[in-house]
């Protein structure tokens, strides 16, 4: 935790193309060291005990998420949100609150109005959210209410840090900061399940799942014993716990700005994977680093690349996904079930 403190402390000093050479040096090295278990981790296949399946009996699910981390993903939120609704896609757009952006009310209104999701992408995006108990609950307090104020009942977490016992301070209904296998996050350890997963408020009440702790890996989904207890509950699920939905799919600036990947064939090898396997392809993908022009930079993809693999994913599986927003998935999501036919 130290070496990562010390690098946020320094990281708005160094320049992009440096910081991104360094990381890519680890990345290559990393790749190598985890090939058996990145992009895909065969021990994370199995469904929870209690897994009902999908609702309208689809074989898995899709799932789309952005991250919109500047200015500059700001402003191609609009292009982006077309291409997927041409395609006949919705997906969660997460703001920044205290970012370099200020994020319109109309904008997000336009953006319900069309059937996409907001979510909170954190408060500012400095990576010390979790650098201490105080400061987390010190922001949270903020989060909470970018939350009310949006109408957005879910959270992810700038660089992916993740603490699930701390974040029931907030008021969500799910929280998507995890992922299955993704050695290349600052905070590496996944969740190994491709499936959402209950994370309750009082893990003491029967609970077999592990304690999380600061920088720890995160437990399993918790035993159907467990769930059912939980379930007896007649509160809402946003009041004694909330959902945990790992995100499953590399991220785009994973594949194409750190490992310079040239085509889409790792999304289209993994959501294979994923739909044999009845999980939730889950994706997030940051406006900032599309191109939508062609023009070529070392910080941006062709929006090819993207718009081609959500038509391959339509084509290829065209009627055996459920497709949903994740704040769909969590109000649909009951402990002890899994998500509601
Ligand atoms: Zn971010």
């Amino acid at each position: 935790m130290f070496r990562l403190k010390l690098y946020y402390h320094a990281k708005p000093f160094l320049p992009w193309g440096f910081r991104m050479a360094i990381r890519r040096v680890f990345a290559f090295r990393k790749r190598q060291r985890y090939q058996a278990t990145w992009p895909i981790d065969p021990s994370t296949s199995l469904p929870p005990s209690d897994w009902s399946g999908w609702p309208d009996d689809k074989g898995f699910a899709f799932v789309l998420s952005h991250d919109v981390e500047t200015q500059i993903g700001y402003d191609k939120i609009g292009p982006l949100v077309d291409l997927e609704e041409s395609l006949g896609f919705r997906s969660v757009v997460n703001f920044i609150p205290e970012g370099q952006y200020r994020t319109s009310d109309q904008l997000i209104k336009d953006l319900k109005a069309r059937g996409f999701e907001v979510g909170v992408h954190g408060l500012h995006h400095d990576g010390k959210l979790y650098n201490s108990l105080v400061r987390f609950n010190l922001r949270s307090k903020k989060i909470n209410k970018y939350l009310k104020d949006w109408g957005a009942t879910g959270f992810r977490s700038p660089l992916m840090h993740h603490n699930l016992n701390w974040l029931h301070a907030l008021n969500i209904a799910y929280d998507a900061s995890t992922f299955d296998t993704d050695p290349f996050e600052p905070q590496p350890d996944g969740v190994k399940t491709i499936f959402p997963f209950w994370v309750p408020k009082h893990p003491e009440i029967g609970s077999q799942r592990p304690e999380v702790g600061e920088q720890k890996p995160e437990g399993r989904p918790q035993t159907s014993e467990h769930r059912t207890q939980e379930s007896s509950s007649t509160l809402p699920p946003s009041l004694d716990g909330y959902v945990e939905i790992p995100y499953t799919l590399p991220q785009d600036s994973t594949l194409y700005l750190l490992l310079k990947e040239k085509t889409n064939k790792i999304w289209k090898e993994k959501i294979a994977w994923l739909s044999q396997n009845g999980g939730m392809a889950f994706m997030n993908v940051h406006p900032d680093y599309i191109d939508f022009n062609e023009n070529g930079s070392p910080s941006t993809y062709p929006v090819s690349l993207y718009k081609e693999y959500l038509e391959h994913v339509k084509a290829a599986y065209g009627g055996q996904y459920w497709h949903a927003t994740p704040g769909e998935v969590a109000s649909r999501f009951r402990p002890g079930i899994g998500v509601l036919k």
